[in-house]
């Protein structure tokens, strides 16, 4: 007779034959993707209703789970990484992702302490380090001196850990003991990212304490008015706590002037995060690193690779200068955790350096994306995003019915109808019902636009002159 755990986990070779047919399964997927509506026409419960209510009694075949696959799950589906994807901003992948991730899953190690799996931390710090070099970004962040990077889940979370670490220096680590006892403000422009604000809610330190300062015409943060709501603040005695610079907003892909911000911030001991989450990948071409200048004197930055850069999600990259408050910020250390590699403190634990206990082989993503691609590889790619959003633009401008709304920094171009609100919002809804492609339309300062973000894996120079081609059908 052969026993539970004899009988019902998949011996090697189901696991062999199944998990093939479920990368021929992904591939398919990938190579019919097209012939696909980007947007699913579901009504609202209705995967939901095509479940059974209860888990079978008996298990199942791999096919027979594959079938309801394709029959219940499909057509619930966004396909994101549909080449006409040029909705919010793209959220990639690519085959050495896809690898990557097959091996971390078979691996399944925990690496939240380095003695839990010194691998899962060492490639990390060293492609956090690859990555500042890669993106050109300040030496002050590597792992060699007091600065050092880690993957998180998100851009959110990235942010809420430097929000933590900001309010134990500026409290001398008491909120950690004590809790929030005193007004710590919060700084970012009104075009800053919603997770900006979560971060301060989470943190306990009160939504009322988040300040949006007003943005100048290229809806970058005015940093005379951001001055002056400081000043404003400590004569009201409260405690400026973090301010934020976001280096392309969600919106439009505006670029804060981290530099100016640096300099307010130094002056009154303010901590400065900057928000890169989908703009940072843009600096692996030279020509792009000014949109990080002034980096050099954040105290923290962040940028998702699970955005722009092929890597799938999750996948984000933060870096503090000063590793050492975000530590003492976030670790405690139960009796079960203590190891003596930890105690020679000559190793990295990163667990203290984000909100989980347990973490993934991320870093497994981001060097067999780098390594296949290559720092060339990726340069050209992005490059080539950049040309087909350059091109676009130009169309555009030579469009006697739409126009450019706003400065386009990288590889987002945000479009309005000539006759209005009322006509771009109808055309951008009809893109979007007719199922070939996607967009999303937002309101800025009371103006609605059209965004078209160029960046997929999947994505052509055909695809984006089709977009071009169905503005001007529709408009
Ligand atoms: C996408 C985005 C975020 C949030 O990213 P998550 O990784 O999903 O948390 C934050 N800030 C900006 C500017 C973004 O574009």
């Amino acid at each position: 007779m052969e026993s539970p755990s004899e009988k019902h986990h998949w011996n090697p070779d189901e696991v062999r034959k199944n998990a093939h047919k479920a990368v021929d399964w992904v591939v398919d997927y990938l190579e019919g993707i097209e012939s696909r509506r980007v947007y699913s026409n579901v009504e609202p419960g209705q995967i939901f209703s095509d479940l059974p209510e209860k888990a079978p009694m008996a298990g199942e075949t791999f096919d027979e789970i594959l079938q309801d696959m394709d029959q219940l799950v499909m057509p619930g589906l966004t396909h994101w990484q549909h080449p006409s994807w040029f909705a919010f901003f793209n959220a990639n992948t690519s085959g050495p992702s896809l690898a990557a991730d097959i091996l971390s899953s078979g691996l399944a190690v925990q690496g939240m302490l380095w003695q839990t799996s010194p691998a899962c931390t060492e490639v990390e710090t060293r492609m956090m380090d690859w990555l500042l070099d890669l993106l050109g970004l300040p030496q002050e962040f590597h792992s060699s001196g007091e600065g050092g990077g880690v993957i998180q889940d998100t851009a959110s979370s990235a942010t809420l850990c430097a929000l933590i670490a900001a309010r134990e220096r500026a409290s001398g680590f008491d909120v950690d003991r004590n809790g929030v006892d005193k007004k710590m403000t919060v700084y970012a422009s009104g075009q800053t990212h919603s997770s900006i604000e979560k971060s301060v809610r989470i943190a306990g330190l009160g939504s009322e304490q988040f300040r949006t300062i007003p943005t100048d015409g290229k809806l970058r943060i005015d940093v005379g008015a951001f001055e002056k709501q400081v000043q404003m603040d400590l004569e009201a005695g409260c405690l400026p706590t973090m301010a934020v610079a976001t280096v392309g907003t969600t919106a439009t892909t505006a670029v804060d002037q981290v530099k100016e911000m640096a300099a307010v911030c130094q002056r009154y001991s303010i901590w400065l995060h900057v928000d890169s989450a989908h703009a940072g990948t843009a600096a692996i071409v030279p020509e792009m690193r000014w949109i990080h200048e002034g980096v050099q004197e954040a105290d923290s930055f962040t940028f998702n690779p699970h955005k722009w850069m092929f890597v799938g999600f999750d996948c984000n990259a933060f870096w503090v200068k000063d590793k050492k408050t975000l530590v003492k910020s976030l670790s405690v250390l139960p009796e079960y955790l203590r190891n003596a590699a930890t105690e020679s403190g000559n190793v990295i634990d990163y667990r203290d350096w984000h909100i989980p206990l347990g973490r993934r082989f991320r870093a497994l993503k981001l060097w067999f994306v780098m390594r296949s691609y290559g720092a060339q590889g990726l340069k050209e790619l992005i490059a080539e995003h950049l040309e087909w959003a350059q091109w676009f633009e130009n169309q555009v401008l030579q469009d006697s019915n739409w126009r450019i709304t706003h400065l386009r920094t990288m590889n987002l171009v945000c479009v309005a109808h000539n006759s209005g609100n009322e006509q771009t919002e109808k055309i951008a809804e009809l893109i979007n019902e007719q199922g070939e492609m996607s967009v999303t339309s937002t309101l800025v300062e009371g103006e609605r636009i059209i965004r078209f973000c160029f960046g997929g894996t999947q994505t052509r120079f055909e695809h984006v002159k089709a977009a071009y081609e169905r503005l001007r059908e529709l408009g």
